[in-house]
């Protein structure tokens, strides 16, 4: 990922990183694979074997240690951070333990190899590690403007998709889970996505597999399918999950559908600044479980959305996080009978001052389709 922001605020969110370090009792943070360093400085680093590593001191200048031959690839800001590059012959680990000077306690990104820790934890057995998550959770987890107009551009494509897909112009009866996946990914990019995260098809008895992957199977008349999609439009993802039904819907799908309905509605409605993270979740499972389908609700009702398909805040029991404007998160319950069929509703919505800003639109109904 190319950086898109202006050197200005990249530099404005390091501050705030800065500020936060210092109330959490951080020295430093090192950074690498992951989205909290493209957050922060717009490069995403590759996922290889050589390292890369933002090392940010509380009070101090941020430098990006960069293999030499990928250097070219990133956008320099000097009134952001400085480029260490290194060469193959060296060792990237010992740079960053000269880096890190006297920091005591440093946050590290939770997608960094292991091995450059564990490399590093020889150089520094004392030093106290906890998760950049702690520092970043309020940066990231808060979107601003730009953010957020980037979240609803990229549900308004998944959307046009939904739409696609509930007109029945993809094709379901007697082809392939996988082909009508390729199909809503090609979709997808057609919207204007660069890149397809997801795109889970699952019918009939498949759909009671929350995270089935789609395949092999047929699909046929008579069934519900779960298409459940997301992709990354201009750095930030969508994410939307809409069932229609081939032909007829018998009552016991209509019955646990109406329920659903109801759960995801009342979860959306749930997202007041103020209220919890763990309420959304506690309101969309009362429905469920007192309809007589809680135990076929196995998963929690959501997550945080931005760079990053699944990130803080959970929408789960025991998160008692306060919901903030700016949080963006999944409202997605669903109902899965083993053996029989599944069903789940997601939307993704923004919380604000003025109440919960649903991102996508597209029909809430079981569309029934006839081909
Ligand atoms: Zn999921
Ligand atoms: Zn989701
Ligand atoms: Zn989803």
């Amino acid at each position: 990922m190319n950086s898109m922001l202006s050197s200005h605020t990249y530099a404005e969110r390091l501050a705030r990183a800065r500020a936060e370090m210092k109330r959490c009792g951080v020295d430093a943070m090192i950074l690498s694979l992951g989205h909290d360093m493209p957050y922060l400085m717009g490069y995403l680093a590759m996922p290889l074997e050589r390292l890369t590593m933002l090392v940010i001191p509380q009070d101090g200048e941020a430098s990006l240690i960069i293999p030499r031959l990928e250097g070219p690839r990133v956008h320099q800001m000097n009134d952001v951070f400085t480029m260490v590059p290194w060469n193959e012959t060296e060792d990237p680990v010992a740079i960053a333990h000269t880096l890190l000077g006297s920091a005591q306690t440093i946050a590290v990104g939770d997608q960094m190899w292991s091995r450059f820790l564990v490399d590093l934890l020889v150089h520094r057995p004392n030093a106290k590690y906890v998760r950049s998550v702690t520092v970043m959770e309020a940066l990231r987890s808060r979107k601003d403007a730009a953010e957020i107009a980037a979240l609803v551009a990229a549900g308004a494509a998944a959307d046009r998709v939904a739409a696609q897909l509930h007109a029945g112009d993809i094709p379901m009866v007697g082809r392939t889970e996988a082909e009508v996946s390729a199909d809503i990914s090609a979709r997808l990019i057609a919207e204007g996505h660069q890149k397809v995260n997801f795109a889970i098809v699952a019918a009939g008895e498949n759909a009671a597999s929350p995270h089935h992957h789609a395949g092999d199977r047929v699909i046929q008349y008579g069934e519900i399918v779960l298409c459940d999609f997301g992709g990354t439009m201009n750095g930030y993802c969508s994410d939307i999950t809409r069932c229609v039904h081939i032909g007829d819907v018998p009552q016991d799908i209509a019955d646990a559908y109406a329920v659903l309905l109801r759960a995801q509605a009342a979860g959306v409605s749930a997202g007041v600044v103020g209220s919890s993270c763990e309420n959304v979740d506690a309101v969309t499972r009362a429905i469920i479980d007192e309809a007589g389908y809680g135990e076929y609700f196995v998963h929690r009702t959501g997550h945080g959305i931005g760079m990053e398909e699944h990130e803080d805040p959970y929408m789960v029991s025991g998160n008692t996080t306060p919901i903030a404007p700016g949080h963006a998160y999944s409202v997605e319950p669903g109902i899965y009978v083993p053996g029989k069929w599944g069903m789940r509703l997601e939307d993704i919505v923004v919380a604000t001052e003025n109440g919960p800003m649903a991102v996508n639109h597209a029909n809430h109904q079981l569309v029934v389709l006839n081909r």
